[in-house]
């Protein structure tokens, strides 16, 4: 039986699976922003600013704005929150984007999804100025990630990304599975991967034989919302499996959250494998930081 290891010094054990930390990598990417960042204060004179707009309770929303907000501080820049009620319509939302496009203060602008249902996505999406969209969801910067010139990505994948690269180093050459082509997580994922020169397969719902297909694969990224979907029998041996799934479920008549992998029975197969919680998620949040001081960088050199 393999053991397993906290991968934590960029050192990997031959013969052990590699539990990858996410939340102590990002703690080392936030805290990198943060010197960064002073960096920009002392040229500049002001802190880049992130603005955080929430519609609605939604309590797993919430709970993501605070982390972010949060996040936000540790990392020097200043951000402001904006909670609208439940029913705000399209005019207002857009209204409020618009300001916040117009605010020189402002260098990020985030509308955390999913929005309550009288107000569509891809419209507020597409009234955020494509310089100050932090989530990297705006159509002209997926445009400029799927033609290799990305600046600001979508955060889980560009999380991910870091992660494989820590894990594995230069990732040129590796056979790679994406499960899931969500536009905020499967598509940009695939494409990110296709830049490091991995060999890239897209599997989702309507795809035969996914088992056979993961199983060649040296890199796995589960992104499907699908509770403990991928077993041992999926991955080949020593393949590194980065699990963004979070689905919440009842266990022992408790809610839990567990990932798209089953990990109890992928960790011995795995060569390193990200945990849930405590894997892709906050390294999310880390590369929101990152994202906002990128774009507060290129609005002040333009
Ligand atoms: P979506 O529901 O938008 O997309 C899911 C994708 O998975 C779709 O492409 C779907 O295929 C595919 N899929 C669904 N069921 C299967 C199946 N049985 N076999 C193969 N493919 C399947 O989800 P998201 O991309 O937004 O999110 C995916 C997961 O990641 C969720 O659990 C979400 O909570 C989590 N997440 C985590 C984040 C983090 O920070 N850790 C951030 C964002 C998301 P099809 O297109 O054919 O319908």
């Amino acid at each position: 039986m393999l053991g397993c290891a906290i991968y934590n010094s960029g050192e990997i054990s031959d013969n052990m699976a590699v539990i990858i930390d996410g939340k102590q990598l990002s703690a080392q990417v936030v805290q990198e922003v943060a010197v960064e960042t002073r960096a920009f204060v002392e040229e500049f004179g002001f802190q880049p600013g992130l603005a955080v707009v929430l519609v609605g309770e939604d309590p797993a929303s919430q709970v993501y704005v605070r982390n972010k907000v949060k996040r936000a501080t540790e990392a020097g820049l200043h951000s402001i929150e904006y909670k609208l009620p439940v029913h705000t319509d399209q005019v207002t939302l857009n209204a409020l984007v618009d300001k916040l496009n117009n605010d020189p203060k402002v260098h990020g602008v985030l509308v955390q999804l999913p929005l309550p249902k009288q107000l569509n996505e891809e419209d507020i999406i597409a009234v955020i100025n494509p310089e100050k969209d932090v989530d990297g969801f705006h159509p002209i910067n997926v445009g400029r990630l799927s033609s290799g010139q990305g600046m600001l990505i979508p955060c889980t994948p560009l999380g991910c990304l870091m992660m494989l690269e820590r894990v594995l180093g230069n990732l040129s050459g590796k056979n790679a599975v994406v499960i899931g082509r969500s536009n905020i997580v499967g598509k940009p994922m695939a494409a990110l991967l296709l830049k490091a020169n991995c060999t890239v397969t897209i599997v989702h719902s309507r795809t035969q034989n996914i088992e056979a297909i993961c199983s060649g694969a040296d890199i796995v990224v589960a992104a499907a919302g699908q509770p403990q979907m991928v077993k041992s029998s999926w991955i080949k041996p020593g393949a590194t499996v980065i699990d963004v799934g979070i689905n919440a479920v009842e266990c022992d008549g408790k809610r839990k959250l567990v990932g798209d992998v089953d990990y109890t029975d992928v960790e011995p197969v795995a060569g390193a494998i990200t945990p849930v919680p405590g894997g892709v998620g906050p390294m999310t949040i880390a590369c929101l930081m990152k994202n906002t001081l990128i774009a507060a960088r290129a609005q002040m050199n333009k």
